[in-house]
C-alpha cells in the first residue's frame, strides 16, 4: 500500500470509522488516494470551475476556509510538471485568487502545493492563515502547511520557468513534518498539539 504523508484522514476511511467522516465527502468504492477525483465531480463541493480547472472544498479543512483548485488535465503530481505547464499553474493561481477576492475579501489565504501530496491529481491548497480547524489533528497536518513542504504556487511556477522541472526530495521533505511544532505567526515552540491550539487563539482578532 502507499505510503501516506500530508494528510492521513483517509486512515479513518480505511477503516470504516463512519463517525469521523465529515458529512461533506460520500463514500467512494476506489482506492482513497483517487478521492479527490469524485469529489471534483461532486457538485455538493464545487465552488467555481472553468475550462481548465475546478475549485473545491476540502473535504477536511486544515483551516477555517481551505480550498483545492485541480486541473482539468490528467495531471498526477508535481514531479509530473515542465515549463509548458507554466502557463496553467499561473492560471489556477489567478483564477483562486479571484475567486477568494469575490468570495472572502477580507480573509487572508496562501496558496500552494505539498511537496509530497497523498492524494491524486495536481491540486494547490488555499488555505485561510487561521490554521483552526478541528480536522487539523496532527504534527503532521501542521507542518505540512506551516514548513517548507508547502510550496508556494509563486515559487513553483518560478522554479519550472527557470529550471523546466521540479527537483523533489521526498526524504528531504519528509523529515519537515518531524520537526517540533512551531507558531506560523510568532514562531514559539509548542509541546503538543492541544497547547498550540490554545496558542493561536491567541493570534486570532487581532
Ligand atoms: P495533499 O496532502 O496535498 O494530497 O492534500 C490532500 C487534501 O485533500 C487534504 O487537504 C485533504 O483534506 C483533502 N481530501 C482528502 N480526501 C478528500 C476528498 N475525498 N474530497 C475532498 N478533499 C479531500
Ligand atoms: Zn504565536
Amino acid at each position: 500500500m502507499a505510503k501516506r504523508y500530508a494528510s492521513d484522514e483517509a486512515s479513518d476511511e480505511e477503516k470504516g470509522r463512519k463517525s469521523s467522516k465529515p458529512p461533506l465527502i460520500k463514500p467512494s468504492l476506489g482506492h482513497w488516494s483517487q478521492g479527490l477525483l469524485k469529489s471534483m465531480q461532486d457538485p455538493d463541493l464545487i465552488l467555481d470551475s472553468d475550462d481548465k480547472c475546478i475549485i473545491i472544498q476540502d473535504g477536511y479543512p486544515k483551516a477555517q476556509h481551505h480550498f483545492l483548485v485541480l486541473s482539468r488535465d490528467d495531471i498526477s503530481n508535481l514531479l509530473m510538471l515542465r515549463v509548458s505547464h507554466v502557463v496553467l499553474l499561473q492560471h489556477m493561481l489567478q483564477f483562486a485568487q479571484s475567486y477568494t477576492k469575490k468570495s472572502h475579501s477580507s480573509i487572508h489565504f496562501k496558496f500552494g502545493y505539498h511537496a509530497v501530496p497523498s492524494m491524486k491529481r495536481l491540486h494547490m491548497h488555499v488555505v485561510s492563515q487561521d490554521l483552526d480547524s478541528p480536522c487539523l489533528k496532527n504534527k503532521k497536518h501542521w507542518n505540512s502547511f506551516t514548513t517548507e513542504f508547502f510550496i508556494d504556487a509563486v515559487k513553483v511556477i518560478k522554479t519550472l520557468e527557470e529550471k523546466g522541472k521540479l527537483d523533489i526530495n521526498r526524504e528531504h521533505y519528509e523529515t519537515m513534518l518531524k520537526r517540533p511544532l512551531l507558531c506560523h505567526v510568532c514562531r514559539k515552540e509548542l509541546r503538543n498539539m492541544p497547547q498550540l491550539k490554545t496558542h493561536i487563539q491567541t493570534h486570532r482578532h487581532k
